[in-house]
């Protein structure tokens, strides 16, 4: 199966329905920095340009927040190939193009598996610790904690429940790719 397939298998969308109007990246509030657009990107996946999209950095600063959809006269979800060509980037083991959003996203699943549920304080201070910004945002930590916004880790751990769902889905993963 080529790249554009793929994306398209992974993501449900149609390449082809875009004809290009960018009114998803006119929306797109992390376009500016972006350094492939929301439009060129379906572009390239239409044009099998898989090295193209999956070493850009757009892929790493989308949010999600699929404004992008929402304005696509064609209903196509550039949102939702986003997503796909990170998984896919994440699959084959192509470098981050932004570090600092790939740790969140490890710490994020590494928070869940330990706890069972999201504790944001440590998912903040694990990236910054491990992107080499935590003395800097110390301060602002502190002040946090302080007015009552940083809450304690949770204790015992109780990410059993979660980390057996994870198992069963790393297994199905696993399984699809043989
Ligand atoms: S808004 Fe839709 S049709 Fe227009 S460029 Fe973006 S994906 Fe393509
Ligand atoms: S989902 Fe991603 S690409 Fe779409 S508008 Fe939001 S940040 Fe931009």
């Amino acid at each position: 199966m080529d790249f554009r397939s793929e994306i398209e298998a992974l993501s449900g969308q149609n390449a082809n329905l875009c004809f290009q109007c960018s009114k998803c990246s006119a929306g797109c509030p992390m376009a500016e920095m972006m350094d492939i657009k929301p439009a060129q990107i379906m572009h390239n996946i239409r044009l099998n340009r898989k090295e193209a999209v999956l070493n850009s950095t757009a892929i790493w600063l989308c949010v999600g927040c699929e404004t992008c959809s929402a304005r696509c006269p064609q209903g196509v979800e550039p949102a939702a190939a986003m997503n796909s060509a990170r998984l896919m980037a994440m699959k084959e083991g192509v470098p981050p193009r932004v570090r600092e959003v790939a740790i969140y996203y490890r710490g994020f699943v590494d928070n869940m598996r330990l706890n069972g549920k999201i504790h944001d304080a440590s998912v903040a201070g694990i990236t910054q610790l491990l992107t080499g910004q935590l003395v800097d945002n110390l301060p602002l930590a502190w002040n946090l904690f302080k007015r009552g916004r940083v809450k304690m880790p949770p204790l015992p751990f109780r990410g059993s429940k979660f980390r057996k769902v994870y198992q069963k889905a790393f297994e199905i993963e696993q399984g699809s790719q043989q």
